[in-house]
């Protein structure tokens, strides 16, 4: 790897105020070419421009996929990661959909951890925050026909991820849109899933929703994920949720949020969840919890879920009584080192032994 630093840091303390989430980027980025059916050396160089033609293969056939995760700050002032090879598998899951090359692991994994042990100080120490680790890959060849790219960029940037506020949304269940079909692309972070739900999204908007909550695509009848998150759905005191498939994304936290909420002895169900079914626990106030749960937001408790003409309204739950509540309280605090790691999740950024 080489690494180039950057001269004077851009970093200034006031970065952790921030509101907005993938705005505040680090002072390095990483970049790695990929030519003649081969990687080349990473380059760690100071974060900045890129330079294209609009010939550039991704602009016209979206053969662009990525990655979501991120760097906690511990109470020791440590830098750790959580699950990382989980999103390192899943990186060249969507890979392979989208005929794109395999990242080999040491520059996946070591150029991740060798730039947040160069940013460490854009990790934020406040409890909730975190540094957001996005790794891309994307077509970089000059051409125009509809094929494949002969050559691509892996890259990974950085942004300060600020504490989200739980702020209530409503979510409308799509009874017309998709967001993903059999043998499609659903499964993986390919760009084109979330260039393609931003319409949707906005329509919901325009009907008085924040998000949609998206369903099977051939019959709409089921609950399959919420915006970009994977969905749980809390009827009495069972927690529901959809296997993941084709066409639901395999969440690092849908997985991690399910093994603690069962290991808090919470029932936890995995199976194809109705529409009707939910609409139905709603009438007969058995509706508790819709919690939306991904890395950039972690657990979101829903405030009113739309179906049809019907604006279905969540009870508010005191935080002790709230799964959702208690759920993200373990994972944070897990994820920031505050409680024991039984599972192994976490994993130290060592310090090299550097001159
Ligand atoms: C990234 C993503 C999730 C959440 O996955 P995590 O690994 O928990 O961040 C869920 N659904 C979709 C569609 C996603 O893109």
């Amino acid at each position: 790897m080489i690494i180039q630093k950057i001269e004077e840091s851009k970093f200034t303390p006031e970065v952790f105020n921030i509101k907005v989430f993938g705005k505040a980027f680090t002072d390095h980025m990483l970049l790695c070419h990929y030519k003649d059916g081969k990687w080349n050396v990473p380059v760690i160089k100071p974060y900045g421009k890129l330079e294209f033609t609009p010939a550039v293969s991704v602009a016209h056939y979206g053969q662009g996929i990525f990655e979501g995760m991120k760097a906690y700050k511990g109470p020791d002032g440590e830098a750790y990661l959580f699950r990382p090879e989980e999103n390192f598998e899943r990186f060249n899951k969507s890979a392979v959909r989208m005929d794109m090359p395999q990242i080999p692991e040491e520059i996946f994994m070591d150029g991740i951890r060798t730039l947040v042990d160069i940013d460490r100080q854009w990790i934020p120490d406040k409890y909730g925050m975190s540094l957001y680790i996005r790794p891309v890959m994307f077509g970089t060849e000059e051409a125009i026909s509809a094929k494949s790219s002969d050559e691509f960029l892996f890259s990974i940037v950085m942004a300060v991820a600020p504490n989200y506020y739980n702020k209530p949304l409503s979510l409308k269940i799509a009874d017309k849109f998709s967001r993903a079909a059999n043998g499609g692309t659903g499964f993986a972070k390919a760009a084109g899933n979330y260039g393609a739900s931003f319409y949707p999204a906005r329509v919901a908007r325009e009907e008085g929703y924040d998000q949609v909550i998206w369903t099977d695509d051939a019959t709409h009848t089921l609950i399959e994920e919420a915006g970009t998150m994977n969905v749980i759905i809390r009827i009495g005191d069972k927690l529901l949720t959809a296997p993941v498939s084709e066409r639901i994304l395999n969440g690092v936290t849908r997985k991690s949020i399910l093994q603690l909420a069962e290991d808090a002895g919470i029932e936890v169900e995995v199976r194809p969840i109705t529409v009707k079914e939910v609409y139905e626990a709603h009438k007969s106030g058995e509706l508790k919890e819709v919690i939306g749960v991904g890395t950039a937001v972690v657990v979101n408790n829903y405030a009113a879920v739309g179906y049809g003409e019907e604006k279905l309204s969540l009870p508010e739950l005191p935080a002790e009584d709230c799964f959702g509540s208690i759920l993200k309280k373990k994972l944070v605090d897990l994820q920031m080192g505050i409680s024991e790691d039984p599972y192994g999740w976490r994993q130290l950024v060592e310090h090299p032994i550097e001159a």
